[in-house]
């Protein structure tokens, strides 16, 4: 526990005075951001230490969190991604059998390209098994037959409920004593040494032990407030789009995507779930629709498949942040005593969020294990090339 006068000490590199008017309190770890990452590691931390999570938004998970494809796949993404996705898979398999209906729906990743290009995914990836012409069009009839030449498919890939994993988390976490407050942005993080730091979230000046950047696309701005080296996390836009079809969707069928993931798409309840899959760097904020992108997203789709796409039911467009490696960022700051970094999930944000809380916790709580050590040196903010 930290004192809490320190909320009024004078802060060494603070741009004003700070504004407490509703007088300090003391929390062993401060969460800035109410995503799925920030919710996480409240309910891995709550058990064990006084947690509370700030969140600039009146709603948490209004960024990133609510804007996802919401697939688990463990053969996407590079090794310590897979890693951390099938420990996720696993947590959430066992947690989802006691809730009242499961979060997790079987969506086979089926992905498409020339013999070369499948065979050398295959050859690099323990998950995707080659699929014959045949036994694709079984899978998805509604593809056209000549629009590709081979496949594979991740059968361990699922659909998750995000609403209800992230309720789950948030409401372990309350249940465990976090407070958890919404509309309070953090305006200010002033370091007080190894004692901890005073933060301004809305009207709050709140004191503790530990800070937490799980920002999302604003983690770089986020740690610039704290006087941290930035890492390079770049936020970048993604959209996605939920359209209906003349022919019906079998909402049993796979996700679809080619090896240069130029695209996806998938059932959605009677509908189709569709993707550009663009990466295109953006500022942090609330991201929006650009129209043409979802229109040659239509076109596109329509020269593969014979489903006739009719109509857009909503579009919408999030922020996938990560740095210069594609790795996220996730540790202690080696400059800035007690900050720590959860952050640069990029589009992997969800299928690792249980298994990334566990190694932060872990971290921040000094019981990493050894087997966890390579993990998290691969992740650490310090690692070379960040920033
Ligand atoms: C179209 C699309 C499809 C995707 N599909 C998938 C998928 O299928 N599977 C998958 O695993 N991932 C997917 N992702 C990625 C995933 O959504 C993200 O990795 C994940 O949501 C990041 O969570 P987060 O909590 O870090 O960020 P966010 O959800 O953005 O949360 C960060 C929070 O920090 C808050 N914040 C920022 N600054 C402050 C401040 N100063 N004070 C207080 N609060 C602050 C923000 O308001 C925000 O709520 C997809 C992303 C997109 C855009």
């Amino acid at each position: 526990m930290f004192s809490t006068s320190l909320c009024n000490a004078a802060p060494a590199n603070a741009a004003g005075p700070l504004l407490c008017q509703h007088g300090p309190m003391d929390y062993d770890v401060l969460i800035i951001g109410g995503g799925i990452a920030g919710l996480s590691l409240a309910w891995r931390l709550a058990p064990q230490l006084s947690v509370v999570v700030v969140e600039a938004e009146s709603t948490l998970a209004f960024h990133s969190s609510s804007r996802s494809a919401r697939q688990m796949q463990p053969s996407y993404g590079p090794a310590p991604i897979q890693e951390l996705t099938m420990r996720t898979l696993e947590f959430v398999e066992q947690m989802s059998a006691g809730l009242p209906a499961p979060i997790l729906v079987p969506r086979p990743l089926l992905t498409l390209g020339t013999q070369n290009d499948v065979a050398a995914l295959v050859a690099r990836n323990a998950h995707l098994v080659p699929l014959s012409h045949a036994e694709t069009m079984e899978r998805s009839p509604d593809l056209h037959p000549g629009a590709f030449e081979a496949a594979a498919l991740d059968s361990t890939a699922m659909e998750v409920d995000v609403p209800s994993l992230i309720e789950f988390y948030r409401s372990q976490a309350v249940a465990a004593g976090a407070l958890v407050l919404t509309n309070s942005r953090v305006g200010s993080v002033v370091p007080h040494g190894s004692a901890g730091f005073s933060v301004t979230a809305g009207e709050r000046c709140l004191t503790a032990g530990v800070v937490v950047n799980a920002a999302g696309a604003w983690a770089d701005t986020v740690a610039q407030l704290g006087g941290v080296r930035s890492r390079g996390l770049v936020p970048h836009r993604r959209s996605a789009a939920i359209v209906s079809t003349e022919h019906a969707v079998n909402p049993a069928g796979p996700m679809v995507q080619p090896t240069d993931e130029s695209y996806y798409f998938r059932p959605d309840g009677p509908h189709l779930l569709i993707s550009p899959c663009e990466s295109i760097p953006a500022e942090p904020g609330d991201a929006q629709v650009v129209d043409a992108d979802i229109s040659e997203l239509i076109s596109r789709i329509g020269a593969v498949t014979t489903l006739g796409i009719t109509g857009v039911v909503r579009a919408w467009t999030g922020l996938r942040t990560h740095p210069v490696d594609g790795l996220p960022v996730v540790g202690f700051d080696a400059d800035v005593p007690n900050f720590f970094w959860l952050a640069g999930q990029g589009g992997y944000g969800i299928q690792t969020s249980a298994a990334l809380a566990g190694l932060a916790a872990a971290l921040i709580t000094g019981t990493l294990t050894d087997d966890d050590g390579a993990l998290a040196a691969a992740l650490s903010p310090q690692r070379a090339g960040l920033g």
